[in-house]
């Protein structure tokens, strides 16, 4: 393809790919569309697999319009690993190279308000002002569901060329888990209560292991919790009995030091409350349409504390460590392959957790 000035590719790249677009609330169309050109700052990627978030089935729905996407046609997908084909002005010396394995991130902060400056880019104060280079792949800007993606260096995270693309795949949503689990500062021995057996219920159920957790139980239900408890570890259905009852059980009363919250519902909002016990700590990740009445005065007089999650600040890189040195597992989750031209269908059984569907990679251009 013809290239402005500055831009270097590493190989033949076509003028078109192909992608999933959607073009308003609950329609997806596969489509040919033009190969992105990077910017200043930025790489263009070849994505060799993408994931399935829960954001997006949100996204999907129009629940979020017009914050996300903000205009039609949009092309979505956030969790993702690929190889840089191209290179735009300005991305010498900061580490990556043609060539090189990387999995992506969704925020990309302004790098200049307070927030950004604190490392807490998360948070950017020019969250959507797109002219100060903040970045939501997959949300307000480009994402993944594309054979390419153009993606500013600062959101992403080199990967080691033998660990396979769909394991970096699952970087971004592994990284949520972790940060989830390091908010709520998780100390050896610990007993940490992980509410919801999703994607980032697994993954803080797996960062609590890997920083220490004595023990974890997860409360989730079907078959996605009983991959959970093939993998090792406790679990209570919450469509059995009473959770709270179980849990106060299963601890001699003493409830979780640590508590994660990462269901969204109104009932596992006030679970999480209530299963925490004298002085925890109680990380929020999911967010519930409804608000429960939480037991304030426990909050207050058990002295716990509440943080709230978003996101994944800063965990790519540790994560991919703790993929590599078998501290957190990806591939018992991976229920699912797909050449990304059948989204739809992976979509639906995503959405129907059809044979527990946790992990659900996809391959562009396959
Ligand atoms: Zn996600
Ligand atoms: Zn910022």
């Amino acid at each position: 393809m013809a290239s402005n000035d500055g831009v270097r590719y590493g190989e033949a790249v076509k003028d078109n790919m192909e992608a999933v677009v959607m073009t308003a609330p609950e329609t997806l169309e596969i489509k040919q569309v033009p190969v992105p050109e990077p910017l200043l700052g930025e790489v263009l990627v070849k994505v060799e697999s993408t994931m399935i978030c829960g954001t997006d089935i949100e996204i999907i729905k129009g629940t979020h319009v017009p914050r996300w996407p903000p205009q039609f046609p949009a092309i979505l997908g956030h969790e993702w690993a690929g190889r840089i084909v191209g290179m735009g002005p300005h991305t010498e010396g900061f580490g990556l190279e043609m060539g090189d394995h990387v999995a992506g991130t969704s925020h990309a902060g302004c790098g200049a308000c307070r927030m950004c400056h604190i490392g807490r880019y998360n948070l950017c104060y020019n969250y959507g002002n797109t002219i100060t280079g903040h970045r939501q792949y997959g949300h307000t800007s480009q994402g993944s569901y594309a054979e390419y993606v153009t993606n500013n260096i600062r959101a992403l995270h080199k990967m080691p060329k033998e660990m396979p693309f769909d394991l970096g795949s699952a970087v971004d949503p592994a990284a949520c888990g972790l940060w989830t689990a390091k908010r709520a500062g998780i100390n050896a021995g610990d007993t940490v209560i992980v509410l919801g057996s999703g994607p980032i219920g697994v993954f803080a159920y797996e960062s609590a292991r890997a920083l220490g957790a004595g023990r974890v139980i997860v409360v989730g239900g079907g078959r996605r919790l009983e991959i959970i408890a093939e993998q090792g570890t406790e679990t209570v259905s919450y469509r059995e009995g009473n959770v709270v009852e179980t849990i106060k059980e299963m601890t001699g009363g003493l409830l979780g030091n640590v508590v994660l919250e990462t269901a969204g519902q109104k009932a596992s909002f006030q679970w999480a409350i209530d299963c925490a016990g004298k002085g925890s700590r109680v990380a929020l990740t999911g967010i519930p349409e409804e608000i429960p009445d939480i037991a304030w005065k426990r909050v207050v007089l058990e002295e716990m504390d509440i943080f709230g999650v978003r996101a994944n600040p800063n965990c790519g890189d540790e994560v991919i460590r703790l993929i590599q040195g078998g501290q957190i597992r990806i591939e018992p989750y991976i229920t699912h392959r797909f050449p990304l031209k059948q989204y739809q269908e992976a979509h639906d059984i995503f959405v129907a957790r059809q044979d527990g569907a946790l992990l659900m990679s996809l391959s562009p251009g396959k």
